[in-house]
C-alpha cells in the first residue's frame, strides 16, 4: 500500500469536489480496514463475491460500489446492501436491479456505463442505445433504482490527446442528458471517470467520482 499516493490523490481531488472509489479488487480486506482506519469509506470492486465476502467481513458504514460488469443473476446478492452500481449496460439489468431493489424496499443509484474508448473489448451503451434505453417506456416504470449519472473508461493508452477526447466526449453526452431527461433531478450528478494512470485527466472533465486501485494498493 502507498498510503503517501494516498493523501496525494486526495489532495489532487479536493478542489475538483471529486470523490475517491478506492478500488480495492484482488486486495486482502485488511488493507481496506487501514484505509478505512484513515477516514476512507467508498470503495469499488469488480466482483459480486469478492465484494459480498468482505462487505460482511468489514464495517456496515463502507460504501460499496460495484464497478465491474454484471450479470443479472448476481444482482440478488448485492441488492441488500450496494451503495452504487456503476456498471449498468442494458435496460434488462436495470430491470433486475430494480426488482431485486424492490425486495429489500431500497432505491439503488445506478450510473450507465458508456462506451467511449473504441476499444472492442471494452463494455457498455454507446451514445444511441443510451437514448434507446431512456426513451424505452419500460424505464419510466422503474421506481427502485435512480440514474446518478455515467461511468466511462477511456483507452488503455500512453496518448494524452486521445484520452482528453473520450473523457470530453462523455462529459459532453453527460451535459447533454441531464438537459433532455434528468433537468427536473438534481441527483443525476455523478461522472465516473479516471483511474490509476488518467484521472488527472478525468478530473479536468469534470469527473466527480474517480476509481483508483493500483495507484493507492499496488500492483494486481
Ligand atoms: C480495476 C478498475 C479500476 C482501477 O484501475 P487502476 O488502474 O488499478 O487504478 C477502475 N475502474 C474499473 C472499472 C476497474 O475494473
Amino acid at each position: 500500500m502507498n498510503l503517501d499516493r494516498y493523501h496525494q490523490i486526495l489532495a489532487d481531488l479536493a478542489p475538483h469536489h471529486a470523490r475517491l472509489v478506492a478500488v480495492s479488487k484482488t486486495k486482502p480486506a485488511t488493507d481496506v480496514q487501514a484505509l478505512y482506519d484513515l477516514g476512507q469509506r467508498i470503495f469499488g470492486e469488480n466482483k459480486v463475491q469478492e465484494m459480498t465476502s468482505k462487505y460482511e467481513a468489514l464495517p456496515q458504514d463502507i460504501q460499496w460500489h460495484l464497478i465491474g460488469h454484471l450479470q443479472s443473476n448476481k444482482v440478488k446478492y448485492i441488492a441488500p446492501y450496494v451503495s452504487m452500481i456503476h456498471s449498468v449496460d442494458s435496460l434488462s439489468l436495470l430491470s433486475e436491479i430494480d426488482r431485486q431493489a424492490a425486495k429489500h424496499d431500497r432505491i439503488i443509484p445506478c450510473l450507465l456505463q458508456i462506451h467511449i474508448s473504441g476499444e472492442e473489448t471494452k463494455f457498455g451503451l454507446t451514445e444511441e442505445e443510451v437514448f434507446a434505453l431512456l426513451n424505452d417506456p419500460s424505464f419510466a416504470q422503474l421506481k427502485n433504482i435512480r440514474i446518478a449519472g455515467l461511468m466511462g473508461m477511456a483507452s488503455n493508452t500512453d496518448n494524452e490527446q486521445k484520452i482528453n477526447t473520450e473523457f470530453a466526449s462523455l462529459k459532453k453526452l453527460f451535459d447533454k442528458l441531464r438537459e433532455k431527461y434528468f433537468s427536473e433531478q438534481p441527483s443525476f450528478c455523478e461522472l465516473s471517470m479516471g483511474m490509476s494512470s488518467d484521472y488527472h485527466i478525468a478530473l479536468r472533465h469534470g469527473a466527480t467520482l474517480v476509481r483508483v486501485g493500483s495507484d493507492i494498493f499496488g500492483s494486481r
